[in-house]
C-alpha cells in the first residue's frame, strides 16, 4: 500500500482499482503514512500557514429540495431569513477588522429575479474591499448570472458536484436537478475564469466506494482550484433524518488523497468535520487541508442556517473566535495566515 501512496505522491494519479484499494485500506501503518505524505506535500506548498475565509451565510431561503439539506424548501420548521446588502457589508467590515481577506457568501439557491441584487452586493464589496477575494456559493445559476457576478468582482465560486454518479445523484436530489446541469455549471464557472471549487459529502446516503472512485477521477480530470469535502451529517427534518453520518476516517483519507493528487489545491478542513468531532478541524489540517472557514454571519442568524444537526458556528468555528482557532492550530504546529490565499498555479 505504501508503494501505491508513494506513486500517488509522485505521479498525482492512480487508476480506478488503485484508488479503490486505497479507499478500502484499513492498515493503520499505511494510513498514517498516507497522512504523513499529504502533510509533507501541504507543508512544501504552503509552509505551516492555514488560510482563513470569513463565511457569511447570506440567506437560508432555497428553491431546492435536496434530500440531505436542512434548509431545503419543504422544511417548514426553519425560520427563514435573508441578509440585506448592508448586513452583508457589515459582516465584511467586521471580518476585515479581524484580518479576513476572503469573504465567502453562501446561501440557498434563489430565483433569477434576485441576481440583480447579488450583482450590486458583489460590486459594493469589491469597491469597499479592493484587496479582498470574494467567493460565492449560491448554487446553480445561468451562465449569464455567473458572468455578471464575475464582472462585478467575484473571484471564486464553490459548487460541490455532490456525487458524479448519475443514479446516486438522483438518490440525493429530487427530479428537476441533475448531475448534467451541475457539471455544466462547473464548466461555465471555469470558462469564465473563476477559481472554481467542487466536492462531495463523505458518507452521503447510498454512497459506495465505487462512487467515491468516480468522484476522485472526476476531480482529477476537472482540476478544480478548491475541493470542499466534509462528512454528511443528518438533519432531523429531512428525508435522511435517520441515516448515519459519514466517517471521520474516510473524510481524512480523501483529504490526503486529494492533497497528493493535486498538491496546490485549496482544501478546507470543513465545519462538518469540526462538528463530527471536537478535534476534527485539526485532524483535517494534519491530513493535508490548508484552509478553514470561520463563521462571520450575524450571531442571531447562525442557528437558522442549519444544514445538519448541531452545526458548529461558535468558538474556533466563529470569526470572533480567531484567537481560539489560533491557539488550536498552534498546538499542532500551524498558524493562521491573513493573506488572501489565492490558488497558486505556479
Ligand atoms: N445552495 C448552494 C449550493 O447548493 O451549492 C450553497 C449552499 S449548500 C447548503 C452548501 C453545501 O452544504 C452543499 O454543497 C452540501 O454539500 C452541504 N450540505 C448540505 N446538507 C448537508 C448535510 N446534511 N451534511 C453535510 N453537508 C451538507
Amino acid at each position: 500500500m505504501k508503494t501505491l501512496i508513494a506513486k500517488l505522491r509522485q505521479e498525482h494519479h492512480l487508476d480506478a482499482e488503485e484508488y479503490k484499494a486505497l479507499l478500502l485500506c484499513r492498515d493503520v501503518d499505511a494510513l498514517i503514512y498516507l497522512q504523513e505524505q499529504a502533510r509533507e506535500v501541504a507543508l512544501g506548498q504552503f509552509g505551516n500557514r492555514v488560510f482563513i475565509r470569513g463565511l457569511i451565510e447570506i440567506s437560508n431561503r432555497c428553491r431546492n429540495n435536496c434530500y440531505y439539506c436542512g434548509i431545503r424548501k419543504e422544511n417548514k420548521n426553519v425560520a427563514r431569513y435573508e441578509l440585506t446588502q448592508e448586513d452583508i457589508l457589515n459582516c465584511c467590515r467586521k471580518g476585515y477588522a479581524l484580518g479576513f481577506r476572503t469573504f465567502v457568501l453562501q446561501g440557498g439557491e434563489t430565483p433569477a429575479a434576485k441576481d440583480d441584487g447579488m450583482v450590486e452586493t458583489v460590486s459594493s464589496i469589491r469597491q469597499e474591499f479592493p484587496d479582498c477575494a470574494i467567493t460565492l456559493s449560491l448554487g446553480e445559476k445561468s451562465r449569464e448570472a455567473y458572468e455578471r457576478f464575475f464582472r462585478a468582482g467575484a473571484n471564486r465560486y464553490l459548487l460541490r458536484h455532490e456525487t458524479h454518479n448519475e443514479e446516486h445523484y438522483r438518490h440525493l436530489h429530487p427530479s428537476g436537478m441533475s448531475i448534467k446541469q451541475r457539471l455544466q455549471c462547473l464548466t461555465w464557472l471555469k470558462e469564465i475564469g473563476y477559481q472554481t471549487g467542487t466536492g462531495i459529502m463523505v458518507g452521503s446516503p447510498g454512497q459506495s466506494v465505487d462512487h467515491l472512485v468516480e468522484d476522485i477521477l472526476f476531480i482529477e480530470r476537472f482540476q478544480p482550484e478548491m475541493i470542499g469535502i466534509g462528512p454528511f451529517i443528518p438533519h432531523h427534518d429531512t428525508p435522511f433524518a435517520t441515516a448515519p453520518p459519514g466517517s471521520m476516517e474516510m473524510t481524512l483519507k480523501l483529504l490526503s488523497i486529494f492533497r497528493l493528487m493535486h498538491p496546490g489545491v485549496l482544501l478546507p478542513s470543513t465545519t462538518a468535520l469540526a462538528t463530527l468531532s471536537p478535534d476534527g478541524r485539526e485532524r483535517g489540517i494534519l491530513a493535508g487541508a490548508n484552509v478553514v472557514m470561520p463563521n462571520l454571519s450575524p450571531r442571531n442568524q447562525r442557528e437558522k442556517y442549519t444544514l445538519y444537526d448541531n452545526k458548529a458556528s461558535l468558538g474556533a468555528e466563529a470569526a470572533e473566535g480567531l484567537q481560539q482557532l489560533e491557539e488550536k492550530l498552534a498546538a499542532i504546529g500551524y498558524r493562521i495566515s491573513k493573506e488572501r490565499g489565492d490558488y497558486n498555479s505556479g
